[in-house]
């Protein structure tokens, strides 16, 4: 029950990782803000599930990389539920062609640094101002961290800079008694890790890892509700 009423936006939740984290946190109990950036009828479609299995949901269209529209996605989350409590900073975007550094572009530094890392820095600076006592944050980071796999230099980099704001946000809420942790996934089933990748390639990653097998968008939701629950509140 120490979940009823608590308040959860999750960033990116039109698909993949984000919207198996809305249905699990919504399951567990949460009212949930499901934002989008152009995943719509996504999103819609999310709510209405949520919805119909008896929770409180709403879509909130927001790029995460506009401070005015995070702003407003707070704002929207405050309106519909009175209050927030839980910041998951799950949206995020990795090049599907993985250039090595030499070979990678203006464009695609600057995207990657404005979505994953401005993103989740917009939001938790809402967050600081905004998030009710007992609260906590999860970010995300990514197991390339560890593997440091060529072709994954920039986006690596971006997560690196989540892990960094992560630890040194925790010790700025002292006094708050919110929790902020990352999450660092593995290979996980959806778009963002498929698209651009051979079967082979797919088949020799999800073998790399002890399970031998890919994580599955469930897998990670199951690891975030941990960190946001009532469980997981002695975790930073
Ligand atoms: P997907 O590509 O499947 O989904 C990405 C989600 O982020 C979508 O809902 C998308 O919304 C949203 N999004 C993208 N850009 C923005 C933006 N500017 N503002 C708001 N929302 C945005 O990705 P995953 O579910 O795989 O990834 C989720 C997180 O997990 C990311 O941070 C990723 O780096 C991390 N991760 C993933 C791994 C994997 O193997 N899949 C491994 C390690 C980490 P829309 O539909 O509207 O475009």
């Amino acid at each position: 029950r120490d979940n009823i009423a608590k308040t959860a936006i999750v960033t990116g939740a039109s698909r993949g990782i984000g919207a198996a984290i809305a249905r699990r946190l919504a399951r567990d109990g949460m009212q949930l803000v499901v934002n989008y950036a152009s995943g719509k009828a996504a999103a819609d479609a999310l709510v209405a599930s949520i919805l119909a299995d008896g929770g409180a949901a709403i879509a909130v269209k927001a790029n995460v990389a506009d401070a005015g529209d995070v702003q407003a996605l707070f704002a929207a989350a405050e309106a519909a539920f009175g209050g927030v409590d839980v910041l998951v900073n799950n949206a995020g975007i990795m090049p599907p062609a993985l250039p090595a550094l030499a070979d990678t572009d203006d464009a695609t530094f600057d995207s990657l640094f404005a979505i994953n890392v401005k993103g989740s820095f917009h939001t938790m600076r809402q967050a600081a101002a905004r998030l009710r006592h007992g609260g906590s944050v999860v970010n995300f980071s990514s197991s390339v961290m560890g593997l440091a796999l060529p072709g994954y230099s920039i986006y690596g980099a971006s997560k690196a800079a989540i892990e960094t704001m992560t630890t040194i946000f925790a010790k700025e809420l002292r006094g708050k008694n919110i929790t902020v942790n990352a999450v660092a996934p593995g290979p996980t089933a959806t778009a963002l890790f498929l698209n651009g990748k051979t079967e082979a390639t797919i088949e020799r990653m999800s073998q790399m890892a002890p399970l031998a097998r890919l994580g599955t968008p469930e897998d990670i939701a199951a690891a975030v509700a941990f960190l946001a629950g009532p469980d997981g509140r002695w975790i930073n």
